[in-house]
């Protein structure tokens, strides 16, 4: 569904990704794992349009999204759920909801309502508290928000981005079951994720990233047992 295939990223002199080559197939979670500073966040802007590329290619669904502004790649339906969950504070939980049906791709598909509806089947939580002001959600359910909003959006992929980062255990376990249970139900998931352990279990394919480079790659199973990427980043 998605072919990223040899990224050069740049900010300035420094290169950030190199020859980064990805695939994520439709209906499959792949999960992104490194270091603080190997480019998983880079890697994720530069698919999402916000980061300009120097070189190589990114395909969706065959089709050249190199280049596009971030609302047309929205708009073909690659959603994001950045890092720091990233809601309005000061408009209403329903507002928030609203702003990510506003892209045509929501619009033409005339289901922002039963959109809302699904939204609210899948968090309670927001339902209830429709009329609250974003920025008085706990941290949990701030996230629940960020990623009703993607939603809204009719997204076919979604890329999340640290989306356990500074929540509770108990938070942290109901986000990323809510990831596996989205995914469960069709959508295809770019995972960057700090908890490499569960990651590594809910993805079908995962890569590591090291200064910029894909050093390995493989089924999520095959590195959760790899000694390398057990003694780097599960800390055995
Ligand atoms: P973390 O897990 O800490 O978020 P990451 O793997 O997501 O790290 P990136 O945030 O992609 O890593 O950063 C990759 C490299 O690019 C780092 O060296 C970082 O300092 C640098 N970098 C990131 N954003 C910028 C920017 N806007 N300007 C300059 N350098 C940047």
């Amino acid at each position: 569904m998605l072919t990223v295939d040899k990224l050069d990223l740049y900010y300035g002199d420094a290169q950030a990704l190199s020859e980064v080559s990805i695939e994520v197939p439709q209906g499959q979670i792949v999960s992104i794992i490194g270091a603080n500073g190997a480019g998983k966040s880079s890697l994720i802007r530069a698919i999402a349009g916000i980061e300009a590329c120097r070189s190589g290619s990114i395909r969706f669904r065959d089709r050249s999204i190199n280049g596009l502004e971030s609302h047309a790649i929205c708009n073909l339906g690659i959603g994001q759920v950045a890092e720091g969950r990233q809601v309005f504070p000061s408009l209403t939980v329903l507002e928030n909801l609203e702003v990510g049906a506003m892209l045509p791709r929501a619009r033409a598909r005339a289901g922002a309502r039963r959109q809302l509806d699904d939204v609210f089947a899948m968090f309670p939580t927001l339902a209830e508290r429709r009329s609250q002001f974003a920025g008085t959600l706990s941290g949990g359910e701030q996230q629940m928000l960020a990623i009703g909003r993607c939603l809204m959006g009719a997204p076919e992929l979604i890329m999340f981005d640290e989306p356990s980062l500074g929540l509770a255990p108990l938070v942290v376990q109901e986000v990323l079951h809510t990831i596996r249970s989205l995914n469960q139900h069709g959508m295809t998931i770019l995972l960057v994720e700090q908890n490499v352990a569960v990651s590594l279990k809910i993805s079908q394919r995962a890569y590591v990233l090291e200064n910029g480079r894909i050093v390995m790659s493989g089924s999520g199973e095959e590195l959760l047992h790899n000694d390398r990427v057990r003694q780097a980043y599960l800390g055995l």
